[in-house]
């Protein structure tokens, strides 16, 4: 439960309650009705003192990235059902282990009759009413636990079961059970994620409604049937432990080493494999511009959202296994950087494997980091609290990330505070600078960790640059907007600058390729001499025409500063 302001008691209180025209929010004596605000920093002052005024500002407010959000964990359960649909996939309502249904979602042993083109799904599937199965289809809904998903669509009870399973609603937040479940919902969603150009182009559809204009999103690397290349990466590693593939991965754990003819041999099979996962996966960029029609309407709603891909390698499989994905991942951001801007490694650092083999991920990070230094490394560290691992587990898991897997940004950081010598790997990040994603709704549900328990004002205050992002939206149904809301509203000190400034952050601090607008980062004042007004203010003409012969970062931001420049000349 959250307390607000007693606004109705203030209200009752007042005479300009009494009085006729708006009806504006009073806030305590002395300060400005909402009417009568002048500027941007009044109008939200005011509009913090009513969640849901504060929720019309921020949902309004141009905003720059979402840059940690997992691609099949940011889609609602909804839209994956209809997804499941139109693919003719079918669910598994067998019981798990608790006796409840599992709803995960399988390929129907027998593709059910009239099964549309998979690869051709109308933009409009993504959001329309859940589509009952064809009279062909339908009888096959009862007198089975292995059912067409089309069957949820005309069974109220049963879709309400696979949108709780297959999402948090409903779940008690910062319980044992929410993580569980949490982590439990990623194993079932199997193939409905699988088109991923359709779920991007959901995501840029949702970010325009939002006002954001950049998504880096996270995903696992694609498999590539039937592919050469990929077989002769594998076959280096077919005779297990005593394979080359297996030698060269043990090395990259054990510390810091240069790659032996060994090594150059694995990397130069595993560059073939990355040259054509870069294509498959920008690729799907691609398509999903198409699927929101981009190419006739280039206005149409998402096609001005830019993606930018992570590669997520997953710390609780075997050390074999995240060093080929964690090699495939570098080695593809190396060779496309501008759809594939980076790595990241995914899944709960609570698990046992995560955290008996965290040392070594974080030396496969730091040598391959070194070895592909275009990628961006992103990491998740320190989504910990205690109780949750045992006490030495949350002494190092942020520091090592930063010192030896080199990471240019830390995913979550909420156990800071536990680490050893925090204050110095504090002021550590704010003098590299090491960026920290910030996600508040899942650390409210997933760890308990909120208000004025999070260390978001702690970050602030030690100079690391902060930026909010959403983490898993779709699962969590959450958006970005509320992050910013919730940040508003947890703590009083921030004002709009400091909204403004982790939004420019969420760019700044991106993966997205080529220079910045900005000389001084985090500050903000400055803007480079080809963007500088002769005032010394940002000229957006002529930074926006020297945009265009930079990378993809001067472009966006250049378009963020014209939005904000706009929604902040609305409160003159
Ligand atoms: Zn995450």
């Amino acid at each position: 439960m959250r307390s607000f302001p007693a606004l109705l008691l203030l209200c009752l209180l007042t005479a300009a309650c009494r009085t006729a025209g708006p009806a504006p929010v009073l806030g305590p004596a002395g300060q400005a009705a909402c009417s009568e605000t002048r500027s941007i920093d009044e109008a939200f002052q005011c509009a913090r003192r009513d969640p849901n005024s504060l929720r019309e500002l921020v949902l309004a407010m141009p905003k720059g990235g979402d840059l940690h959000h997992h691609l099949t964990g940011a889609i609602y359960p909804e839209v994956l059902i209809q997804l499941a649909s139109y693919q003719g996939l079918c669910i598994d309502l067998s019981p798990d282990g608790s006796g409840s249904p599992k709803f995960a979602f399988q390929s129907c042993s027998t593709p059910p009759a009239g099964r549309p083109d998979a690869g051709n799904i109308p933009l409009a599937a993504l959001t329309a009413d859940c589509q009952a199965c064809p009279a062909s289809q339908s009888a096959a809904c009862t007198g089975s636990v292995f059912v067409p998903a089309c069957c949820l669509c005309s069974n109220g009870t049963l879709y309400d079961g696979a949108v709780n399973a297959l999402s948090m609603r409903g779940v008690p937040w910062g319980t044992l059970q929410a993580h569980d479940h949490f982590f439990a919902i990623f194993g079932k969603l199997g193939p409905a994620t699988g088109n991923k150009a359709a779920l991007m182009a959901q995501l840029r559809q949702q970010a325009s409604r939002e006002n954001v204009l950049y998504l880096e999103t996270m995903s696992s690397v694609p498999y590539l049937a039937n592919d050469p290349s990929l077989k002769a990466f594998q076959d280096l590693f077919a005779a297990g432990n005593d394979s080359a593939g297996a030698a060269f991965c043990r090395q990259l754990e054990a510390g810091p080493t240069e790659p032996d003819e060994t090594g150059r041999k694995v990397l130069a099979a595993g560059e073939a494999v990355a040259k054509r996962v870069a294509e498959v996966m920008a690729a799907e960029i691609a398509d999903s511009s198409r699927l929101l029609g981009c190419d006739g309407k280039p206005d149409a709603p998402g096609c001005e959202v830019t993606v930018g891909r992570q590669i997520e390698t997953h710390r609780t499989s075997s050390l074999v296994n995240i060093c080929q994905e964690a090699l495939l991942g570098f080695a593809s951001s190396q060779a496309d950087r501008q759809h594939i801007v980076g790595i990241n490694i995914v899944a709960a650092e609570d698990a046992y494997v995560a955290r008996v083999d965290y040392s070594a991920h974080m030396n496969l990070l730091g040598n391959l980091g070194r070895i592909y230094p275009l990628a961006g490394r992103a990491l998740h560290a320190g989504e910990l609290i205690e109780g949750l691992v045992p006490p030495n587990d949350l002494r190092f898991h942020i520091g090592d990330a930063v010192r030896v897997a080199g990471a240019n940004r830390i995913g979550h950081g909420v156990a800071i505070t536990y680490e050893t010598r925090s204050g110095d790997l504090l002021k550590e990040m704010a003098a590299k600078p090491v960026a920290v994603e910030l996600n508040l709704v899942s650390n409210a549900q997933l760890l308990g960790v909120e208000g004025a328990e999070h260390p978001l004002p702690l970050y602030v205050e030690r100079g690391v640059p902060v930026v909010l992002a959403t983490d898993d939206p779709g699962i969590m149904r959450t958006s970005l907007t509320e992050q910013f809301r919730l940040a508003a509203l947890d703590y009083p000190r921030f004002r709009y600058a400091d909204l403004r400034t982790f939004n420019r952050n969420s760019l700044e601090y991106s993966f997205l390729t080529g220079a910045s607008i900005w000389e001084d980062p985090g500050a903000y004042r400055h803007p480079v001499a080809d963007c500088r007004a002769a005032t010394g203010g940002l000229d957006l003409d002529r930074c926006a025409k020297w945009a265009e012969s930079q990378g993809d970062k001067a472009r966006v931001q250049t378009l963020l500063e014209r939005r904000l420049r706009a929604f902040e000349e609305r409160y003159p």
